[in-house]
């Protein structure tokens, strides 16, 4: 992970990039955010920062070999602890942050902007609480005092201490007061309410905010590759939270698959009255529901066409791949090209409010004629 990587939240980086430029690093740290905030991708990004050998303007450089190593959270002087509870293959004392590693560096990976609840589910743990334990303060200081040095710093990232078991949190706060040498740790919180005040008192606390709307949407954008009018409203209703829109959006187009899918095999067969029971449910949608839907339908005509002329580029897998394959064949250029235009003017309808029964139906119709 490195800041660019993070859309946004400029002046916190800014932050972060004087102290080590004025060799001003607090040894002691909390970046403190709410859950969906980028809190956990600004402690890995600090950390890869921190260590890279020929940081470039003010970002790491991203191919030393140091980065290269943090881009895959493998550094060896690079340290996670975070909560865990006992699966079906580690039980008892073994349940600590070091044997799940394997699960954690591709969760970081896949979703960084993770929840607890997501990661208990990805390493297998959900049915249990899962918290940092006893044991895991005594595998800390451990961890610290091996000596083996790779890079100008050892950074330990404890990502939600509030799940700390106290006598946890007291068996580390001497080694926060005292840290060894060149030690930095990042505590990762998103609430610290419930930390111990005697460990809040010996972190400096850096306040991430949430993403603001626009920087959600671009975001969604850039990296999720949604078009502009709906990673604005996803990011509208998200209210901040990446990891919200994230569901959301896969929600979204999951079922919005399901629904598109239906509806073109009811415009194929020409069965009007499943077609006109479409467009009274389509009337029952909320406004965002009903443009996501024309939005994906656009989408996918574009993939259809791809998957025909440019199959290299094709972003589509799994049953919308197959959709597309089957779809593909009765479709051509000018049947796409003309059905993406009804699409486009039913989205314009919306958007000035006609209603969404009327706007439905006469698209149904039209696309029924077209694939005809
Ligand atoms: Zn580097």
């Amino acid at each position: 992970m490195r800041f660019k990587d993070i859309g946004g939240l400029q002046e916190v980086k800014d932050k972060l990039i004087a102290s080590v430029k004025n060799d001003h690093v607090a040894h002691a740290q909390l970046f403190l955010g709410r859950p969906g905030s980028p809190n956990l991708p600004m402690a890995l990004a600090f950390a890869t920062y921190l260590n890279c050998e020929q940081p470039v303007g003010d970002d790491s450089c991203g191919v030393c070999p140091s980065c290269v190593k943090n881009a895959k959270y493998i550094h060896p002087d690079l340290h996670f602890v975070f909560p865990v509870s006992p699966t079906k293959n580690i039980t008892g004392k073994d349940v600590i942050s070091t044997n799940f590693l394997k699960e954690w560096r591709e969760f970081l990976g896949a979703s960084p902007y993770g929840a607890l609840p997501q990661w208990a589910s990805y390493y297998g743990g959900e049915d249990k609480e899962a918290n940092i334990s006893k044991e895991e303060s005594r595998q800390i200081i451990k961890n610290l005092s091996l000596k083996a040095f790779e890079g100008k710093y050892k950074v330990m990232i404890i990502w939600l201490p509030e799940y700390m078991h106290p006598s946890a949190a007291n068996g580390i706060l001497k080694i926060l007061e005292e840290p060894p040498e060149r030690t930095i740790f990042l505590l990762v919180s998103n609430n610290s309410e419930r930390l111990l005040a005697t460990i809040l008192s010996r972190t400096q606390i850096i306040t991430i905010p949430n993403f603001s709307d626009q920087e959600l949407a671009h975001i969604l954008k850039d990296q999720h590759h949604l078009q502009d009018d709906q990673a604005r409203q996803f990011a509208h209703l998200a209210d901040g939270d990446l990891n919200a829109a994230i569901r959301l959006m896969n929600n979204v187009e999951e079922s919005g698959h399901q629904l598109f899918a239906d509806w073109m095999r009811d415009c194929f067969k020409r069965d009007f009255t499943s077609l006109a029971r479409r467009s009274d449910e389509f009337h029952g949608m909320n406004k965002v529901a009903q443009k996501s839907l024309l939005l994906y339908a656009m989408n996918m005509m574009r993939e259809s066409l791809i998957s025909q002329f440019v199959p290299s580029l094709k972003r589509v897998d799994g049953q919308e791949a197959t959709f597309i394959e089957n779809f593909s064949k009765v479709m051509n250029e000018n049947k796409v090209s003309a059905i993406t235009q009804l699409l486009g003017e039913a989205h314009f309808h919306l958007e000035r409010n006609a209603g969404a029964r009327m706007v439905f139906l006469d698209l149904s119709l039209q696309i029924a004629a077209i694939i005809k």
